[in-house]
């Protein structure tokens, strides 16, 4: 990639991973301020930009910290010096909570990580054990509850109860509240649909929460919600701690959304800027694919210009149609600007993003902005 700060929008090199820095800090700080108007911690999902850069400035305008999903990110945001970490995924493998357990033991960054079973908890132990964690460098453990998604978490309020109880033994382990995140509920479309899923996932918690208290275990956060639910659990007397990601670049897959009428207006801020580089009189071709954005949520929306549809070209092309027939493809070398399907696997594809400064038409480049995380999926 050939990009370079001070270079104009025009320059920049093809296909890129660019993001609109104005329209990013306005989602950054709408969050912020929603976040703050609730009497809610924010602790922004990473696993949407990576990014130790976009971390700490999500942290400068109040976020506690943030989430990711795998340790070796945890460790990739560690090193770009975020402090403040929360794994809310299950790891089993001693392998990989040797590398945390190492993390935890050296200090400098807060760590914590989610369970829904006793060997994850067994585990996290030895391998804590093994780099000699003391009680001060212990680490905060989240039980998961399936509160509908049917993915990780625990079933039943006594599963949850057997959990904390184990964590709270072990004086390396801090018992630190519950995760309660439906990723299936982000993306239904109406907000009714939400509001009643939601609902049923609220009910679930308080369930669990009266079983632990009835047995004199205090729980002191729930945390989860993402960006198409997070109205709901910051309303629901509930959760304490919001965890949406996507907000920060807003993906074509949540523009689809019926949006919240109590929800900050998030804009587009994350964009693939690609050039048309063949052209018949029907169509023109530009040199993204989906190795420039992923297809997982559909395909990418046109962003600019105005009136053309994409179609998948392949790995390397998107065939850009016109909506009225008869209108004239955009000319040769012109930029076409893309709104992802969804925004976190599309990030995963890129090195770096370029940010850039007074729009996507005048700007400038003000900064490259590492994409530390890319890759670290284990
Ligand atoms: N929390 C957890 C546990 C997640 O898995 C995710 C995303 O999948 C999020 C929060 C953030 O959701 P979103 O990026 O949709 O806001
Ligand atoms: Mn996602």
């Amino acid at each position: 990639m050939q990009s370079w700060v001070g270079q104009g929008v025009d320059q920049i090199d093809t296909p890129a991973l660019v993001i609109d820095l104005d329209a990013m800090e306005r989602n950054l700080a709408r969050m912020a301020a929603f976040a703050r108007a609730c009497q809610m911690r924010l602790r922004p999902h990473a696993k949407t930009h990576k990014s130790a850069e976009l971390a700490l400035l999500q942290m400068a305008q109040g976020a506690v910290g943030v989430c990711v999903q795998k340790i070796d990110e945890a460790l990739a945001l560690a090193q770009g010096g975020v402090g403040n970490i929360y794994i809310t995924n299950e790891v089993i493998d001693p392998v990989k909570l040797a590398r945390l357990a190492k993390a935890v033991h050296r200090g400098g960054t807060r760590f914590a990580m989610a369970v829904d079973n006793e060997l994850g908890i067994e585990r996290l132990l030895d391998a804590l054990t093994e780099a000699r964690a003391t009680e001060t460098s212990a680490i905060d453990v989240f039980v998961e509850m399936d509160i509908g998604h049917g993915r990780c978490g625990v079933e039943s309020p006594e599963q949850a109860l057997l959990l904390a109880q184990l964590i709270q033994q072990k004086p390396t382990l801090r018992f630190a509240g519950l995760q309660a995140y439906h990723g299936a509920a982000q993306h239904l479309r109406s907000t009714a649909e939400r509001d009643a899923t939601m609902a049923n996932s609220a009910a679930r918690v308080q369930a669990t929460v009266n079983t632990l208290q009835g047995a004199g275990v205090n729980v002191p956060l729930i945390t989860g919600a993402g960006t198409g639910s997070f109205v709901r659990e910051a309303g629901s007397g509930l959760w304490g701690e919001l965890q949406a990601g996507s907000y920060l670049f807003m993906d074509a897959d949540y523009a689809a959304n019926e949006s919240d009428p109590d929800a900050p207006p998030f804009e587009h801020a994350l964009f693939v800027k690609s050039q048309v580089m063949s052209r018949s009189n029907a169509h023109a071709v530009c040199d993204a694919g989906h190795k420039s954005h992923a297809i997982d949520s559909g395909l990418p929306k046109v962003a600019h210009p105005p009136g053309l549809r994409y179609a998948n070209g392949g790995d390397e092309h998107g065939v850009l149609h016109p909506h009225e027939a008869n209108a004239p493809p955009p000319p040769l070398g012109s930029a076409v600007w893309l709104i992802p399907g969804h925004c976190d696997p599309t990030v995963n594809l890129h090195d770096a993003y370029v940010g850039v400064r007074g729009g996507l038409f005048q700007g400038r480049v003000e900064r490259i902005i590492a994409i530390d995380a890319r890759g670290a999926l284990t």
